[in-house]
């Protein structure tokens, strides 16, 4: 019998995903970064990606990267958080790419990269206000770029890049876009040659291309939520983009399982504490109501925001650490013990569910071909 909860990835809808992605980012002139961290580092998705068109494999994790690795991706990785020290000499070994912000971790990177016998290609970062990494003084920027082109030998100074909207809820607007190409245009002055890459963000500055308005030299997006969300991804579901309407939003999907059906009232019953969570909640008295109990909780998905439901006319009431409560009391579907109940994701509940030892992991459809 399949083990539930199951987190299900359908690789058909994935590919056809990410090659209207890469597809919409070619026809701009940007090559595509696959960028695989939400999905656990599925290695599935890196070599999809690889087929789909992606010039490079990207995570926030070295681990997820190795096993991309590992399983055959040709394409370049890169590492795509800020590295830890103490995490370069692995680091120079599985990546030849990364992104990077700290003099000191890039005069370490150059020696771990020298011990290696090999040359590594770093992206420097600019700050344009979403205060998590990067530069934020521009000289500072500059100043670094030239000591790594000049001084360190074991690196190739490829590019400058930015990240927006993480942090600092800062949009991805077309004046952001501009600052960053004149940040590269100043490291140009100083290095004396063209840098090969300028990194626009990630799936959100598809935004100002869809808009036509990406400046000509950003020509590197690193993507990952919009090819494996569609629509349900964060920035498209607040700025309502009609473009992405175009992807499947359940290539990724939850199926969960009843273990009680029964009708209870809505408001519960005695002198009122504090929830599982350690927190005062507010209950709506509803009247009585027919609910299916899931086997499925917040230690799982994290917040049940992040989960909708795909059974008609249900909703949910809420959920402790190992249970969810589902609201069936309008739909036609009679459900019962041991049905399965589908869900949809955003993106932080799939980040939890990818790592969940409680939830099972099953993939639909070829891998990585091109069909
Ligand atoms: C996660 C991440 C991305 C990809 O973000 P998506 O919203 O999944 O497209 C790109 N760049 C950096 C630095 C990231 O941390």
């Amino acid at each position: 019998m399949k083990k539930r909860p199951a987190l299900i990835f359908d690789h058909e809808k994935i590919r056809d995903n990410m090659r209207t992605v890469v597809g919409w980012c070619s026809e701009a002139g940007i090559d595509v970064a696959g960028v695989i961290k939400v999905t656990g580092g599925l290695a599935s998705a890196a070599l999809d990606y690889e087929a789909c068109g992606a010039k490079w494999i990207a995570s926030s994790r070295l681990e997820q990267l190795a096993r991309a690795k590992e399983a055959g991706v040709k394409i370049p990785m890169m590492m795509i958080r800020v590295p830890m020290l103490s995490e370069l000499d692995e680091m120079v070994k599985v990546c030849e790419y990364s992104l990077q912000s700290e003099y000191t971790t890039l005069r370490a990177l150059d020696e771990a990269a020298i011990r290696a016998g090999k040359i590594h290609n770093v992206i420097l970062m600019a700050d344009l206000g979403d205060l998590r990494e990067g530069f934020f003084d521009p000289q500072e920027l500059i100043d670094v770029a030239k000591y790594t082109e000049e001084v360190l030998t074991g690196l190739h100074l490829a590019g400058v890049g930015t990240n927006l909207g993480c942090y600092g809820s800062v949009m991805p607007t077309e004046e952001k876009m501009r600052h960053l190409v004149r940040c590269a245009e100043a490291v140009e002055k100083v290095i004396g040659r063209p840098l090969e890459i300028i990194s626009g963000g990630a799936s959100s500055s598809m935004m100002p291309m869809f808009d036509g308005v990406m400046p000509e030299r950003v020509n590197m997006l690193r993507i990952g939520a919009a090819s494996f969300l569609g629509s349900n991804e964060e920035t498209c579901r607040i700025y309502g983009r009609k473009e992405m309407d175009i992807l499947h939003d359940d290539a990724i999907t939850l199926e969960a399982e009843v273990i009680e059906v029964r009708t209870k009232p809505t408001h519960p019953i005695g002198k009122l504490g504090v929830n599982a969570f350690g927190k005062k909640a507010v209950y709506k008295d509803r009247g009585d109501r027919r609910r299916a109990l899931l086997a499925i909780g917040g230690a799982d998905f994290g917040d049940y925001n992040d989960l909708l439901p795909q059974l008609e006319g249900s909703f949910i009431l809420g959920c402790s650490g190992d249970h969810t409560i589902l609201d069936i009391e309008d739909c036609k579907e009679k459900l019962k013990v041991g049905d399965v109940v589908r869900f949809k994701l955003y993106y932080t509940a799939i980040l939890h569910l990818v790592s969940s030892e409680n939830v099972a992991k099953y993939e639909l459809g070829e891998i990585g071909v091109l069909l």
